[in-house]
């Protein structure tokens, strides 16, 4: 079995992934995607529950995902998960998609019923179990600061915590202008009396060390959804002066173990986590919607942790 299909062996009509064994049902589209993790706990899902069925990476470029979408019922597949950059593309391409992925603008779930293409977003949700998980809270009664604001997983994560009505949200960004559209656009969910006092319950903020202080004086849960941290050569992102023991600091970011956000946060002693507990949580979500029973999720954690 090839590590990576092409698009075009999709839109060709498919017949290799029914030719596997067992059938391919599954897929992640992404580009690039030969780096994703998917495939290894949803495989090992896929056999724990007796299901018929593998889940395999194809490389979409950009200019065939339309087509590669359109491809799915024709192949046989019961559903797609999308990574990197397909997430607005596959909102455009389905024929319905839930509340929460279109206010995000984005689609990370796809099941395929009959000839039609139905859009979930389980990154949000995924990230309410996982720091539930790693720091026994709920999202809904913290104090947010999340940076990276103006990115895709920033958004989604902004309207998550929004629709959770968390009890106060600060989106950064380095481009202020896009949090600042935001936090316009979200305010609406934080028009309550909950919390008594002159600080507005969501603001936007540029990623200045001065606002950054004020705001984390503020706040239990810092989370960073940049795309910073990927590398272990990239500069930090806040000084490690404004992290503080009495906060959490969850780093989406899962790429090369702990990021230099989280080295920081750890040696001030605040608790820290990073987005592994978040894949794992959105990918169980996905396999919740596609078959609509719960995950076998221990199964899934040991296949993702086995990973070098
Ligand atoms: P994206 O759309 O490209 O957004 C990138 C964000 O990072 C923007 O807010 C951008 O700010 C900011 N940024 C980029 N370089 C920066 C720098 N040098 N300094 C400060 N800010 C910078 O990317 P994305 O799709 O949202 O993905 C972001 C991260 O989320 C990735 O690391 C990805 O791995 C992670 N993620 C994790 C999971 C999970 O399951 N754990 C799921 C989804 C995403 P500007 O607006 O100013 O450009």
């Amino acid at each position: 079995m090839s590590e990576v299909y092409t698009a075009d062996e999709l839109i060709d009509g498919g017949g290799i992934f029914s030719r596997l064994s067992p059938p391919a049902r599954l897929c992640v589209f992404g580009d690039p995607v030969v780096h994703s993790k998917s495939p290894v706990f949803h495989n090992a899902a896929l056999r724990a529950a007796d299901i018929p069925a593998s889940y395999v990476r194809i490389h979409v470029p950009p200019e065939k995902a339309p087509a590669a979408f359109r491809a799915l019922p024709k192949a046989g597949f019961l559903g797609v998960n999308v990574t990197i950059p397909h997430k607005a593309a596959a909102l455009a391409a389905v024929d319905e998609a839930d509340d929460y992925a279109r206010r995000s603008g984005s689609v990370n779930t796809v099941v395929v019923q009959g000839d039609r293409l139905l859009g979930f977003n389980t990154d949000g949700p995924g990230l309410v179990r996982a720091i539930r998980e790693e720091f026994s809270v709920d999202l809904r009664d913290l104090r947010v600061v999340l940076l990276g604001a103006g990115g895709g997983a920033g958004r989604a994560i902004a309207v998550q915590c929004a629709m959770e009505s968390c009890e106060r949200l600060v989106l950064v960004n380095r481009t202020r202008e896009k949090a600042q559209a935001l936090a316009n656009e979200l305010a609406p969910f934080f028009r309550t009396d909950r919390l008594v006092g002159p600080i507005e319950r969501i603001q936007a903020i540029p990623l200045e060390d001065s606002a950054l202080r004020e705001q984390l004086a503020h706040a239990d849960l810092v989370i960073n959804a940049t795309s910073v941290g990927m590398r272990r050569t990239d500069p930090p992102l806040i000084p490690p002066s404004l992290l503080t023991p009495n906060l959490m600091v969850y780093d989406t970011v899962y790429a090369s173990g702990k990021s230099r956000l989280l080295e920081d946060a750890a040696a001030v002693g605040a608790r820290c986590a990073n987005g592994l507990s978040m894949l794992l949580h959105q990918g169980a979500l996905s396999f919740e919607i596609w078959f609509n029973r719960p995950a076998p999720l221990e199964v899934m954690r040991t296949a993702l942790h086995a990973l070098p």
